[in-house]
């Protein structure tokens, strides 16, 4: 068992702003030799800060496991040694009200979880001891104020009381000490008559029970939430601090605030922050009250009212920064024109904060490009592809809140999380709009488009989370109301339902009465530089999924070096060529088929060279027919009619014809490399459509021509045969002496991952179509389980959807097993992967780790691919980065 860590200064032994500044850059790059694991983040960067000298208050820390944090009774006599240094320490002594010693109580994990654990402040005060501080001191505001403010937190977290119970006692806005009197005696008669008389407990019962109940936090319903949405292992545990209170609640010369090192918005090099004078840290986080900004010309900001605290705090920041080589997110409280560090740790930012502020520090040589690439979470990167709004309309304009996280937003008003949620289900896109969000709204904001709130500053719950989830959100907006009621808002008096439209802007903070329509986001030149050092670095390809031109302009763009799946059918649904489409389907004898083949081959022959010439020299991937001719028949009655004209037929004829084509398990019926052994014209065309297309755009990209659904090396051998003599009828048309291109096949029957070693020798190339890989090795029909996938990551029976990130023990394995075997069959074969997998960050790392050439998917996932490809490659040759990847890859 780890034990206790004692940290931190008395007020005259800690050092001066310009000596921590000294002080922090001289060890810079130096190691924090206190382990998160078993401290937990918060505690292990206070312990390693507070001994370079930073003004940190002094405290202990109960390690992570300890068993101090789950009974009582039996290790008292550590709580009380501990107790015992840290008054040495302080020179305070617990319980005695001349010199009294009021303790805070903090969780803090490995990994930061803001506001989802509790804290429980100004522990060691009771009802004596209160009344004997009133005689002793001559701030009775302070004293007042303090055990104001722990009545209502431990009568809260350690009895359990509702808060709604005893919230007055910290909102009420007493005037008089009469006032303030007449409230504690009334909250003191509440909370004794719920708990009896063993509300009064002695101070170190008191911070017993408290170190209990928020190890306990660790369990709570917001706090199990969050972490099984980032991701974060449940098993892991809090460490618990307790540590001397600071008082930002002492008057005028106090006050207590967050400040970021940079604006973690737009993640521009001016740190940013906010603060209340005469306040305690929890009337920031919780947004319910508005604070000032640190920095701006305005007379309430700390800038102006302390201005030698603000100076020492920006040298602070910046040596915070530079030490950890991240955006600092840091909480400081001054206490009587004494700056104190409560926290720091590395600031949750937008996805344009996080881009900007890694090229930016690459920049001021703080960190290195690695290092740069290892900070972004690639989840986020496509992010940065906001969603603005097509255009405004003034008319709808209904004012403004502060902007906290960006992007545009539609959806309906809704006023709960439940609404949301209920939305959800409908398929309905929502904002959620509320006072101030509470971690209880997490869900809710998690599955709104956008979040709207009245009150709280751009540090608040809100914002923060938003920002995280890369969510759009406006918070403070003062002139919207809500009647909760009549279930509605009020936009400048404008009455909205719940239900309906609102759009938000995140970067404007404008609000409008009705649903815009949202555009494609501008690109941010930080992200290109980005994707230039992650290219540099990566050793896999990466290719994208692109149909169309516009999706291979695109592609191109985000940095694909090609493409590696061209679907065809997606250029058969527009209007036109799905009836041309589904005449050929339904025509009975060939010659009919080939009669619609021939104005489809035109269309085709159009489609691939456009492709071919925006990709110029780069790779691109054909993939011949694929789905279920089923899917092309026409359903309804009117396009049914509407395809009976166009053919000439009698419509009760062409329902009969369609009829005979319906398969009731299409995605295992006529489609692949079978549509085209079964009828050959089809292919035949698609082929001849490729090479002329190539031939006459003369471009110089590397052809690949790829074989769907394939189940054994006789299907690879009649496509094969189909392509080679096609190849050299339109050689000879066009005078040449060959078309260079490769063959390869789709691995997406388990069947054909098994006989990899047969394959392999007739391709060039494999490529698993890992959707229907996992489709066919799970037996889940992708289009039938989404519910059924929901209930079986609820209830722990899949961590993941194996849709999203490659199941590993099962078909992960058969994938390597396909290439380990492919690769000794054929000592030439390429080996990549198209499907959503292809831009998992986890499955990323999978594919690598077994050897794949490349991975290809969506064009607006590319950049996810690139870094996390990148990632992997660096964190493979073990490059020793340690503080600043918020989301590290390990291989
Ligand atoms: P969280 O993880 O939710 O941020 P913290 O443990 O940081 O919780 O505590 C929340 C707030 O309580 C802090 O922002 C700080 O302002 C206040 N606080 C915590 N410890 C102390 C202390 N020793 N003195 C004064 N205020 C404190
Ligand atoms: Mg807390
Ligand atoms: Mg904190």
């Amino acid at each position: 068992m780890n034990s206790i860590l004692h940290f931190g200064s008395s007020v005259s032994e800690a050092f001066s702003a310009q000596e921590w500044a000294n002080r922090a850059y001289d060890i810079d790059g130096i190691e924090n030799k206190y382990d998160k694991f078993i401290f937990g983040n918060k505690g292990a960067n206070l312990a390693f800060i507070a001994e370079l000298g930073f003004p940190v208050p002094p405290g202990f820390i109960i390690p992570i496991g300890h068993e101090l944090l789950n009974s009582q009774a039996k290790y008292e006599n550590i709580l009380y040694e501990a107790v015992d240094k840290l008054g040495q320490a302080s020179k305070k002594i617990i319980g005695d009200a001349k010199a009294i010693m009021l303790l805070s109580v903090r969780s803090g994990s490995p990994y930061s979880m803001p506001g989802m654990m509790d804290t429980i402040l100004n522990i060691g005060i009771n009802r004596d001891l209160f009344r004997s501080m009133l005689m002793h001191y001559t701030d009775k505001v302070w004293i007042y104020d303090c055990y104001q403010r722990f009545l209502y937190a431990y009568s809260v977290l350690v009895y359990g009381l509702s808060a709604d119970k005893v919230i007055g006692l910290v909102k009420h806005h007493a005037k008089t000490i009469e006032d303030r009197e007449h409230i504690v005696k009334k909250y003191e008669n509440i909370i004794m008559q719920n708990v009896g008389s063993i509300y009064d407990d002695a101070p170190i019962v008191q911070l017993s029970k408290a170190i209990a109940s928020i190890a306990a936090s660790w369990a709570n319903e917001r706090a199990v939430y969050y972490r099984k949405m980032h991701d974060i292992d449940d098993k892991m545990g809090t460490a618990v601090i307790v540590q001397n209170m600071v008082f930002g609640n002492k008057g005028s010369n106090s006050a207590t605030g967050v400040i970021f090192s940079r604006d973690p918005i737009y993640g521009s090099k001016k740190p940013m922050g906010e603060y209340i004078i005469n306040a305690q840290g929890e009337d920031i986080v919780s947004g319910t009250k508005t604070p000032y900004a640190i920095n701006s010309s305005s007379n309430y900001s700390l800038q102006h009212t302390m201005p030698q605290n603000y100076n020492e705090l920006l040298q602070c920041v910046a040596a915070l920064e530079k030490l950890y080589g991240d955006m600092q997110d840091v909480e400081f409280t001054i206490e009587d024109g004494r700056l104190w560090i409560l926290q720091t740790r590395a600031g949750k930012r937008t996805p344009h904060a996080s881009i900007k502020i890694a090229v930016d520090m690459v920049n001021d040589g703080i960190i290195n490009e690695k290092q740069a690439l290892l900070s972004i979470n690639p989840n986020i990167v496509d992010k940065i592809l906001y969603r603005q709004f097509k255009y405004t309309d003034e008319k709808y304009l209904r004012g403004h809140g502060l902007p906290a996280s960006h992007g545009a937003a539609v959806g309906v008003v809704a006023l709960s999380a439940e609404y949301v949620q209920e939305c959800a289900k409908q398929g309905k896109s929502t904002i959620l709009v509320r006072n101030n969000t509470s971690p209880e709204d997490l869900c809710g904001m998690h599955m709104a488009e956008g979040i709207l709130t009245m009150h709280g500053g751009s540090t608040s719950h809100a914002a923060v989370v938003a920002r995280a989830m890369g969510k759009p959100c406006i918070v403070g907006a003062k002139h919207v109301e809500i009647d909760l009621i009549q279930a509605c808002i009020y936009l400048n008096g404008d009455r909205i339902n719940q239900g309906e439209y609102i759009s938000i802007d995140g970067d404007s903070g404008a609000i409008y009465s009705t649903a815009l329509e949202l555009a494609q986001s501008k690109a941010l030149p930080e992200l290109d530089i980005i994707m230039n050092w992650a290219s540099k670095y990566k050793t896999i390809k990466v290719f994208a999924n692109a149909d169309c031109a516009e999706d291979a302009i695109n592609a191109i763009r985000y940095g694909a070096e090609g493409i590696g799946l061209c679907r065809t059918e997606h250029m058969f649904f527009n209007v036109e060529r799905l009836s041309l489409m589904r005449a050929m389907i339904i025509s009975k004898n060939v010659d009919a088929k080939k009669h619609y083949l021939e104005q489809l081959y035109v269309m085709q022959v159009a489609d691939f060279s456009s492709l071919f010439s925006i990709m110029h020299n780069k790779t691109v991937t054909i993939r011949l027919l694929d789905p279920p001719l089923h899917e092309f028949l026409p359903n309804d009655d009117i396009e049914i009619e509407h395809l009976a004209n166009n053919m000439g037929i009698a419509k009760d004829a062409l329902c009969i014809m369609i009829s005979s084509l319906r398969e009731s398990n299409a995605m295992l019926g006529k489609r692949g490399c079978r549509i085209g052994i079964l009828h050959p014209e089809i292919y035949e065309m698609q082929i001849r459509a490729i090479f002329q297309a190539f031939c006459e755009s003369k471009s110089e990209c590397k052809l690949d021509i790829m074989i769907p659904f394939t189940i054994m090396k006789h299907e690879i051998a009649i496509i094969k045969g189909m392509i080679k003599d096609i190849a050299s009828q339109i050689c000879t048309i066009y005078d040449k002496n060959e078309i260079p291109y490769k063959i390869g096949t789709m691995i997406e029957i388990p069947r054909a991952a098994l006989l990899a070693y047969e394959l392999a020798p007739e391709v060039d190339f494999f490529s698993f179509g890992t959707n229907d890989l996992t489709q066919t090795t799970m037996g889940l029909s992708r289009d039938d389980v989404s519910e059924m996938i929901r209930h079986y990551v609820d209830n722990g029976l899949f961590t993941f959807d194996p849709f999203s990130s490659i199941d590993v023990e099962g078909v992960g394995i058969l994938i390597k097993h396909a290439i380990s075997n492919g690769n000794s069959a054929n000592a030439s074969l390429t080996t990549g992967i198209c499907g959503e997998h292809g831009a998992d960050p986890e499955s990323i790392k999978f594919f690598i780790s077994i050897g794949v050439d490349y991975i290809s998917c969506s064009p607006n996932r590319i950049p996810i691919a690139l870094l996390s490809a990148a990632q992997c490659a660096i964190n493979r040759h073990n490059l020793g980065v340690k503080y600043h990847s918020q989301f590290p890859l390990e291989l």
